[in-house]
């Protein structure tokens, strides 16, 4: 009893003489007694405790307590004061721990980003198939010169101008971009004096124009940009089959509409089922497997059906003039080769032919789909030349709708 006695007094004198001391003296003896919690094992580990918990002022508060349960009311307020601060100021080191470590780790990722951009902008080399990733590997009768994964976007523009297996692929589609950006600057300039309606013209002949340039652009950045990583590979794969339902449904427009010039029933419903059924191939084709090599004869038949719809309104103009006019004034015969040149590159993409019969000998010419792109690229250009052969039919004709016509 006297032995307790005696200690609360002499930790109640401590208590008075801490809080008799200035400030400075205080802040003093705080660091002192911090720099001694520092070392101890214990207080560190309360430390880091208390800084993962958000309520540690809660816990604080309650060691404290602790440490002060049994001793005097006056006793307790200096000393949980002195422990309440080191304690502060041991959650404030391991936040600033914390922090350091949290900007050295960020440091080190931007340097090793910054290292992996230098190292793909342009120090990557050709690959043999069995080397590319899982979702690059599209057909394996190309056996060699495959770009690796490169995960820089600059690199990827930058192998347009590289030797692999999608040269060419880039090249027959981007040199297709530059031809038809040309012919439609080109024919949207001609005087207003070479058409009847010169402004409903020049608006179908743009559609046209848009979706050709729509379909070569997205399938030249597919061919470009797909060698990036998964996720881009996904993303070019689905703007590049919706391109070629673009291509389709702007090639239907001019032609409906010079082929049912005086007739505008079958020409809003012709015009309106190929929008539908173009909308509808592009919802497919969001489908992530749409985009897989296990789908490739599914996407040539979607295609394929999507450009024979045109049958339909062929049997009608063909019913209507009969079978020898709609070959010369419905200008037929152009549609019917343009058809073949689509039916003869989806053929080849579906079966892919010929590098089927010569395994890694097309690794860089002459294999199906720059077969493919090239057969596009001249079913367009016949088609262009097709509708402008009905433009001027219409325009020799005149503006009159005759019995027939
Ligand atoms: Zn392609």
């Amino acid at each position: 009893m006297s032995m307790n006695l005696d200690s609360n007094v002499s930790f109640s004198t401590k208590s008075v003489h801490y809080q008799n001391k200035s400030d400075d003296e205080n802040e003093e003896e705080d660091n002192k007694v911090i720099s001694r919690s520092v070392s101890c094992p214990k207080v560190i580990e309360s430390a880091k405790s208390m800084s993962d918990d958000e309520d540690h002022d809660e816990e604080k508060t309650k060691a404290t307590n602790s440490v002060s349960y049994g001793s005097t009311a006056h006793y307790r307020a200096g000393y949980s004061t002195s422990l309440h601060n080191y304690l502060d100021s041991g959650v404030q080191t391991a936040r600033d721990m914390k922090n350091r470590t949290k900007d050295k780790v960020n440091q080190a990722m931007e340097e090793v980003d910054r290292f992996a951009h230098k190292v793909w902008d342009g120090r990557w080399r050709v690959v043999s198939f069995f080397q590319l990733q899982e979702w690059q590997k599209d057909n394996e009768f190309l056996h060699h010169w495959h770009r690796p994964q490169i995960p820089s976007f600059k690199a990827c523009l930058a192998s347009i101008f590289r030797i692999h297996t999608e040269t060419g692929n880039i090249w027959t589609h981007l040199l297709g971009v530059i031809l038809f950006l040309g012919i439609c600057v080109y024919y949207l300039c001609l005087p207003a004096t070479q058409f009847i309606n010169v402004w409903q013209e020049k608006v179908v002949f743009f559609l046209f124009f848009l979706g050709a340039v729509l379909c070569l652009l997205c399938s030249t950045l597919f061919h470009t940009l797909g060698c990036h990583s998964e996720r881009v590979h996904k993303i070019f794969g689905k703007l590049d089959y919706s391109g070629i339902a673009l291509m389709i449904m702007g090639s239907f427009v001019p032609w409906v509409y010079y082929s049912f010039y005086c007739d505008s029933e079958p020409k809003v419903v012709y015009m309106t089922s190929i929008c539908v059924l173009g909308v509808a191939t592009i919802g497919v084709s969001q489908y992530d497997k749409f985009n897989t090599s296990r789908f490739r004869s599914f996407r040539a038949v979607i295609f394929a059906s999507l450009g024979l719809s045109g049958i339909i309104p062929a049997i009608h103009i063909a019913i209507k003039h009969g079978f020898m006019p709609s070959l010369t004034k419905g200008q037929l015969g152009w549609l019917y080769l343009m058809a073949v040149l689509y039916l003869t590159g989806a053929f080849l993409y579906a079966m892919r032919i010929p590098e089927r019969y010569f395994p890694g000998k097309c690794d860089l010419v002459f294999q199906s789909h720059q077969i493919f792109h090239v057969l596009v690229v001249l079913a367009a250009v016949v088609h262009f030349h097709g509708i402008s052969n009905l433009q001027k039919v219409r325009f020799l004709h005149g503006e009159q709708c005759m019995a027939g016509d």
